[in-house]
Parts: C-alpha cells; structure tokens; sequence
C-alpha cells in the first residue's frame, strides 16, 4: 500500500450552534488541512498520484474556505462547521476530484489550533 501526503492552510472563521448549550462567539483559526490518499498500484510511472495534482485539488479547497466564514459555506449553513465535520467535507471533495483508479482518501485531518486536530477515515 502506499500513501501520499499533502497539506495546506487558511484562515476562517466559524461560530459553533448549540455549544454547551449555547452559540459561541464568531472567532477564527488558522486552520491546518492534511489529507492522505493511498493505494495498491503506481502509475507506469511509478507514482500514486501527481503531488502537483493532488495540491490543485487542495489549492480547490483552501480557496473555499479562506477568509470566509465557514458557517456560511455549504454544508456549514445547515451543519456545526466543527472540525470533524470539516474533516468529512473535506474528504469528499477530495474524492470527487480522484481519477486514478483504485486512488482513495485515507484520511483528513483538520487541526484547528496547534496540537488539537480531529480526523476523518472515510470507510
Ligand atoms: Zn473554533
């Protein structure tokens, strides 16, 4: 099996519903976005994906989210952008945009401030 790894960065806001009890105040993070994509085969090549690729993809999705507030992007306006669920939304993109066969999202990880990050393996 092998795994690649890329990363990217933004900075958003986002403001929790029904956090203990109550809605949270509207604050932001500098958000840390990790994503894993593995497989059995390598290209003629011998690569797994093309990390140019795989970091158009994640360039995709820092342009979504940065600067904005997350509660008003999709599904966020119905859905706590908490960072699990961002972890999840994200995986998803992420998948959609895959072509090499036999490619899949290992896992997301979402670190919303330093050393405190929430993961998502899609099954
Ligand atoms: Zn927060």
């Amino acid at each position: 099996m092998y795994r690649v790894i890329a990363e990217t960065a933004f900075s958003a806001c986002h403001q929790l519903r029904d956090y203990e009890g109550t809605t949270e105040r509207l604050h932001g993070h500098n958000w840390r976005v990790v994503v894993a994509v593995e497989g059995r085969e390598l290209s003629p090549e011998g690569y797994l994906v093309d990390f140019l690729q795989l970091q158009r993809r994640l360039e995709t999705v820092r342009t979504r989210y940065e600067h904005e507030l997350l509660n008003e992007i999709p599904p966020f306006d119905r859905v706590n952008p908490t960072a699990e669920l961002l972890a999840r939304e994200i995986a998803g993109q992420i998948s959609d945009m895959l072509e090499a066969p036999g490619v899949h999202v290992a896992y997301v990880r979402v670190e919303e401030a330093p050393g405190c990050w929430a993961e998502y393996r899609p099954d």
